[in-house]
């Protein structure tokens, strides 16, 4: 297939998502043929730099031959199999290492296939987990201004992004908000919320020290120690939304952990989860949670299901992901790394155009003073004919590479980022 060839038969069968159709008449499609490391390439062979891992998925870089491997050996045994009332290797294994290896006291696994399903599933779990233990009114949910969950109905209703949510307002649930951690008093609007409307309220749910789609808003993690405490003072559980700070991306495996206190009472994971190569998504959550549910009447189980839950193939990847982390030492080489990058970066973290650099582990961040229009969109289309993939949110620029990427790599979205901040800026 050609470039040409690939791009109009995408547009007349495939519905993009998270795009106007209608744009792409001025605006590039852009046809991937084959992929590796932090690379993707077309039909034609012209290669670019995947600077946000394919939508924050892709954490150990493209085609990685031991995740391929795996995932091949596990074809010749079992690809699939539905977990009600069945069980398999993968699937064991990975719910004892995550186990293992989440912050807290998390037991227990539940799984689904993409992040919003995880959010669902938290929410459920969260509301039946009151319900069961006596407490039918606990059915609301706070979340954090700017907060990104997931965009199906439940997901949506705990979600703060106004382009996702506003279309759909009818439809969804009204809950509970309360200010993004980084501004002054937001943990007193939090203890005055959760004080006065603890009876009706199941669950706070955060994206640990990274709000992502809000723009990589970053926080600092003693809201989280704050927040902990609060919600077990008010019974209200603690629901971490790490499906994009999980697995290293903020520099500790999971983002939670920089908080350094009791864990979350529910955890949901995704997109890193199996390296980018296989959908998943799963919910964590603790002993206590698990036992509410634990019982002869069949009502208190949670019945919750997804065909695909513990996908085979998907759980196998993710097993692989986890020994390429734990042998290779990838989290504590990653600090290293983001530190020579930061450091490579100077230029432009202080161009005039740039306001608020920042970083945490693998995810870089500024916002460029425009007054561009479409400044996200023209700023892609320039990074792209660069041979460099950036996706700007609003006016924030980010990069967040695959872990395999180098320093000449980086390089080239610094180059991109400047280029960026030069043509659109306006330098006060
Ligand atoms: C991407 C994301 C989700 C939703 O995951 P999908 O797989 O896109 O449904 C939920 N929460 C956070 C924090 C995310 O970044």
């Amino acid at each position: 297939m050609s470039n040409e060839r690939a791009v109009a038969r995408s547009l007349a069968a495939v519905w993009h998502p998270c795009t106007q159709m209608k744009a792409h008449e001025r605006f590039p499609l852009v046809p991937i043929a084959r992929a590796k490391g932090a690379w993707l390439e077309d039909f034609e062979g012209k290669r670019i730099l995947d600077g946000v891992s394919s939508w924050w998925v892709n954490l150990l870089g493209h085609g990685h031959p031991e995740i391929e491997a795996a995932i091949r050996d596990q074809l010749g045994k079992v690809s699939h199999v539905m977990l009600a009332g069945f069980t398999h290797e993968p699937v064991i294994e990975l719910s004892e290492r995550l186990a293992r290896v989440a912050p807290g006291k998390l037991g227990h696994v539940f799984y689904a296939s993409d992040g919003a399903s995880a959010t669902e599933i938290a929410l459920k779990m969260a509301f039946h987990y009151w319900a069961n233990r006596g407490k039918r009114g606990k059915n609301r949910f706070v979340s954090l201004d700017g907060g990104y969950h997931g965009e199906t109905v439940g997901a949506l209703a705990v979600t703060d992004v106004a382009i996702f949510r506003d279309a759909y307002a009818p439809l969804l649930r009204e809950n509970l908000r309360v200010p993004f951690p980084g501004e002054a008093g937001a943990i007193d609007a939090l203890e005055r919320l959760l004080s006065e409307r603890h009876a009706e309220i199941a669950a706070l749910i955060v994206e640990p020290i990274v709000q992502g789609a809000a723009g990589m808003r970053m926080y600092s993690p003693e809201y989280l120690v704050r927040a902990r405490e609060l919600c077990t003072r008010y019974e209200v559980l603690l629901i971490a939304d790490e499906i994009m700070t999980g697995f290293g991306r903020t520099g500790t495996l999971f983002a939670w952990e920089q908080a350094k206190c009791e864990g979350p009472d529910l955890m949901c994971l995704s997109k890193g989860i199996t390296g980018g190569f296989l959908p998943l998504s799963c919910v964590l959550c603790t002993d206590e949670v698990y036992a509410a549910f634990y019982d002869d009447d069949v009502a208190r189980g949670f019945l919750h299901s997804h065909s695909y839950t513990g996908n085979a193939l998907a759980c196998r990847a993710a097993c692989t992901v986890l020994d390429i982390l734990e042998r290779d030492g990838v989290i504590a080489g990653n600090r290293a790394k983001a530190e020579r990058f930061t450091a490579s970066a100077g230029e432009l973290a202080s161009h005039p155009s740039v306001r608020n650099f920042r970083q945490r582990g693998m995810i870089w961040a500024f916002e460029v003073d425009t007054q561009a229009a479409e400044f996200a969109r023209q700023a892609f289309e320039l990074a792209l004919s660069r041979g460099v993939l950036l996706r700007p949110i609003g006016r924030t620029v980010y990069f967040m590479p695959p872990y395999v990427i180098g320093d000449r790599e980086f390089a080239l979205l610094v180059d991109a980022g400047l280029a960026i901040a030069g043509r659109f800026g306006t330098p006060s």
